[in-house]
């Protein structure tokens, strides 16, 4: 068993959801008392959040470049960045790094294709619905990407950085996003990425008329694949 490596704190509500889920597909697969190995540099994100607000992402770049190094000189054999808005510098961290780092939207992507989809929708932070880092990643694996008119991104933004990722979980927004989703599938959505990896914390078990796609669970099971040998990348 290969030994994931996870920067994590961003937020740590996800990051606990990341190390459940680690262990549970690790346990799914190899049963008895298997678990998973890991290795995690949680950040303050604090720090991080501030310097995404002030467009600084040369230094989001550098504190999570050191971040994977170490990871790596620490035994990791690959690299997770624990957020989907933080992929914006992955290139950075992959170019510095010897080891893989299993980008979440290429996994999610896979998972969207696998269901025999095309047009899907995106929610996330506005970075991640706005920049073309995590769109284009996506639109190169051959899916059509749909957003939220403006008002809609502006409130899944807030939700996220003034609820979620503070440990708040409310009806009201829950339904906000749920409503997002519902409309999305009828701007032609097939299914729904939930490309904040506290979404899915809100949204539970709730449905929606199309699939969801829940990023944190679907970045952590491709990494025990991944650990397992199960798959290369
Ligand atoms: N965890 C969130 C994400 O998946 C937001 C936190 C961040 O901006 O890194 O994008």
């Amino acid at each position: 068993m290969k030994t994931i490596g996870l920067i994590g704190g961003m937020s740590w509500e996800s990051s606990l959801e990341y190390y459940r889920i680690l262990n549970q597909a690790t346990r799914a697969r190899c049963g008895g008392l298997h678990s998973a190995k890991i290795i995690m540099f949680s950040v303050d994100f604090a720090d991080l959040a501030a310097l995404q607000h002030q467009g600084d992402w040369a230094e989001i770049s550098n504190i999570l470049v050191e971040a994977a190094q170490k990871l790596q000189m620490a035994g990791a054999s690959m690299v997770l960045i624990g957020a989907n808005t933080m992929h914006r510098v992955c290139d950075a961290i992959e170019a510095r790094i010897s080891i893989p780092l299993l980008h979440i939207a290429d996994v999610t992507a896979a998972c969207v294709k696998a269901q025999g989809l095309k047009r899907i929708g995106l929610l996330g932070t506005q970075f991640t619905m706005e920049q073309d880092f995590y769109r284009d990643r996506l639109s190169s694996h051959h899916l059509d990407v749909l957003v939220p008119d403006a008002a809609g991104r502006e409130a899944v933004h807030q939700i996220i950085y003034n609820e979620l990722c503070q440990g708040q979980f409310t009806p009201t927004s829950r339904e906000t996003v749920l409503t997002l989703c519902e409309q999305l599938v009828h701007a032609g959505a097939e299914g729904v990425i939930l490309g904040c990896t506290e979404l899915e914390l809100l949204i539970g078990h709730a449905t929606a008329t199309v699939p969801l796609f829940p990023t944190t669970r679907i970045h952590a099971e491709a990494a025990v694949a991944l650990a397992l040998g199960a798959v290369e990348i």
